[in-house]
């Protein structure tokens, strides 16, 4: 039996280059971290590290170790996950949180489950994206331009996070947007979860935030200002099972709202 926290403090996160000595374990600590890491790379190391959210902690450690059937070979990553993709991308997607048994298992956002096979299959298709499958971290995947990232960074439980545990990870997002700012053009969010998250993370950032705030809805569109940038928030239903199964989301949908992305890309 491996004990909570074992997995998630192993090799696989030194293989990686993160620092796991130092940690935010309140929500001032995940603040004072955000804004003192200097590069995504920076941000990535503070967030794998980070244990503020006790009930969240408690969460992905305690399924890394009873594990699902089908891994139980597997050694779950078991702790926050990092963003992944370009440090100087156009395209930013905004996911909820990393699923118990995929992102939570492999330690790379969408990778390990369906949402993740969904997900890569669009980018893929849509050529931004080096392989239609996502599976682990040494899989090969490759992303042009493009960088995933999530709202809350640590697997919850029903994939329901409180809004304390919501705004307790909120600096994360705010940093990395301010980090990434000089090269993103596009934001897609996937889902109303991630669409209210990025939101208040770009007005934070500086952007215009139009008023009455806009709504989540598939395809929607957002054009915001900052100085004499602009960029584009899309919103797309997030490819959860709950959505594909039932064919809310279809390929098709996913297709075309990276098809606009793209077109926004040249001309926001
Ligand atoms: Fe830290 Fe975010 Fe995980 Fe909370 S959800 S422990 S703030 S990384």
């Amino acid at each position: 039996m491996v004990a909570r926290g074992e997995d998630c403090q192993g090799d696989d996160r030194s293989a990686l280059g993160l620092n796991v000595t130092v940690h935010a374990s309140t929500a001032a600590g995940v603040r004072r971290q955000a804004r003192a890491a200097a590069s995504p790379w920076d941000l990535n190391q503070a967030i794998c590290a980070c244990r503020a959210c006790p009930r969240l902690v408690a969460w992905r450690e305690d399924v890394a170790v009873a594990k699902r059937a089908a891994y139980a070979d597997e050694r779950y990553w078991g702790a926050p996950v990092p963003s992944f993709g370009s440090d100087e991308p156009w395209l930013l997607i905004v996911g909820l949180a990393p699923g118990a048994h995929g992102a939570n298992r492999t330690g790379r956002m969408f990778t390990g489950d369906r949402s993740g096979d969904w997900l890569f299959g669009a980018l893929n298709r849509a050529g931004l994206a080096t392989s239609p499958a996502s599976v682990s971290r040494d899989d090969g995947q490759q992303l042009a331009g493009v960088r995933i990232t999530a709202a809350v960074r640590c697997a919850p439980p029903d994939n329901k996070p409180t809004p304390a545990e919501r705004d307790t990870c909120a600096p994360w997002l705010l940093r990395e947007l301010e980090l990434t700012a000089r090269s993103v053009r596009v934001v897609i969010a996937l889902g109303g979860f991630a669409w209210t998250a990025a939101l208040a993370a770009l007005g934070e950032c500086g952007w215009s935030i139009p008023r009455p705030r806009p709504k989540f809805a598939h395809a929607a569109e957002v054009h915001l200002e900052r100085a004499s940038a602009s960029l584009v928030l899309l919103g797309c239903y997030h490819p959860s099972q709950q959505n594909t199964f039932t064919g809310r989301l279809t390929e098709p949908m996913l297709d075309e709202v990276f098809a606009k992305a793209y077109a926004k890309r040249l001309d926001p």
